[in-house]
């Protein structure tokens, strides 16, 4: 990609207001823009860094035998009054369709995934059964805040197994949490699996968090066995060592946890089993802010000068600044080599601008092209100090470390 064709070009200053550093980075380096409070468009940049986070999550869903699929967002209301949600679920967007018909823009799926299932569900060989999406999410969140941590339309990819009983359920739930913790290691971030039990101390329902001082929420995490638990549960050394409990502050990226049999109850998702008694299906839910990551990355990586994006998620590898006009011939090697390659090929912007906004941008590899260094070329890291200089072989060795 050109950066002079690029949609948009970064900004020097932040709207007044913006408090966050990932709204900042992300706003200034041209990755989103805010449309209201809460909502917001994934520019190109922003874009490529979702669909590479989506990516990530959806091989490793498609490893635990998940079998993607899009569910609506436009929902029934009718759905929602039967769990009792329509009333109680308090950040739910409710609007009226044709002939006054109560709607819901979706929060979660349950609702949906439910009764979509108890049309085809009918015997014991219909299950194990995991079925996830990528979707947009609706919450009318009252204090949507910090960039794209906190938004009221958002992106989810939310799993959904079922089962014939609660011991193959939690089998998988043993599964989907390696997942996650494989997804979180892929995305190069550090997540403490969080117990969430909400006052039990069931090992099932677990949170993924990130440590971060920008973090909404509140954990305590064991200085010896780095055990880890949400505020909720009030303690004070921890339940596993007896060691002593320290605050951190922290981003939720994802949630896993069962389903109660509420839901089973509400749609009459049963089965006939083997021995031909009817029984409700068993089931978990397990989701991860894709959108969220995206904002926790930012305020795990960054420094003054800008985003440091991890080279699984960035939005290219390598960043040409191209000076006295040259570049373009290291572009296209690059680009025929198969590397993401962006090129500042612009003519009318100083070295020191486009320097600036390569740091802003972000991308793992800078690559300086002039006429002062002919044949050679300045590769840096973008979270290294030093610069090095490297014919245009050796520099595919240095990007593709083996
Ligand atoms: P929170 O406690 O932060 O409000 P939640 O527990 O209500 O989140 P879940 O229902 O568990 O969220 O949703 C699964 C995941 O979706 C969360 O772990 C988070 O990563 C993401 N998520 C939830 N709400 C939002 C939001 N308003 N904006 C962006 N991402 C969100
Ligand atoms: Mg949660």
């Amino acid at each position: 990609m050109k950066y002079s064709k690029l949609f948009p070009k970064t900004l020097k200053q932040v709207p007044t207001g913006v408090e966050s550093i990932n709204h900042q980075l992300l706003v200034r380096a041209g990755f989103i823009h805010q449309e209201m409070a809460g909502v917001y468009t994934y520019l190109p940049l922003g874009w490529k860094v979702i669909e590479k986070i989506s990516n990530i999550v959806r091989e490793e869903m498609n490893k635990i035998g998940g079998q993607e699929m899009l569910m609506p967002v436009l929902h029934p209301g009718e759905n929602w009054k039967k769990t009792g949600r329509f009333q109680n679920f308090d950040v739910l967007f409710k609007l009226k369709g044709a002939g006054d018909k109560d709607l819901v823009l979706g929060p979660t799926h349950e609702e949906i995934i439910y009764p979509l299932l108890a049309e085809y569900i009918k015997s014991y060989k219909d299950l194990p059964l995991y079925l996830y999406q990528i979707q947009t999410k609706f919450r009318n969140e009252p204090r949507a805040k910090a960039g794209v941590l906190r938004t009221r339309e958002f992106i989810m990819k939310d799993l959904y197994s079922f089962h014939v009983n609660d011991e193959d359920r939690n089998e998988y739930y043993k599964l989907a949490r390696e997942a996650y913790i494989k997804i979180l290691r892929r995305l190069e971030i550090t997540a403490l699996v969080t117990k969430a039990s909400g006052g039990t101390f069931s090992d099932l329902s677990e949170e993924f968090q990130v440590i971060t001082p920008s973090g909404e929420d509140t954990i305590f995490v064991c200085e010896d066995c780095q055990m880890a638990i949400n505020k909720e549960i009030a303690q004070e050394k921890c339940p596993e060592c007896g060691g002593k409990l320290k605050e951190e502050k922290a981003i939720e990226v994802g949630n896993i946890f069962p389903l109660k049999p509420a839901y089973a109850e509400a749609f009459d998702l049963s089965f006939v089993s083997e021995t031909g008694k009817k029984k409700l299906v068993s089931a978990g839910c397990y989701g991860l802010g894709v959108s969220r990551v995206m904002g926790a990355i930012v305020e795990v990586f960054h420094d003054d000068k800008g985003i440091i994006w991890p080279e699984s998620v960035a939005p290219f590898k390598v960043h040409i600044v191209g000076l006295d006009g040259e570049g373009d011939k290291v572009y296209k090697l690059l680009l025929a080599e198969g590397v993401e390659v962006l090129f500042d090929d612009r003519v009318d912007v100083s070295a020191g601008v486009k320097f600036a906004d390569a740091d802003l941008i972000g991308v793992p590899y800078r690559v300086v092209v002039s006429k002062k260094t002919k044949d050679q070329l300045e590769v840096k890291k973008r979270n290294e100090k030093e610069t090095k200089f490297v014919t245009l072989e050796e520099l595919l060795e240095v990007i593709n470390p083996i």
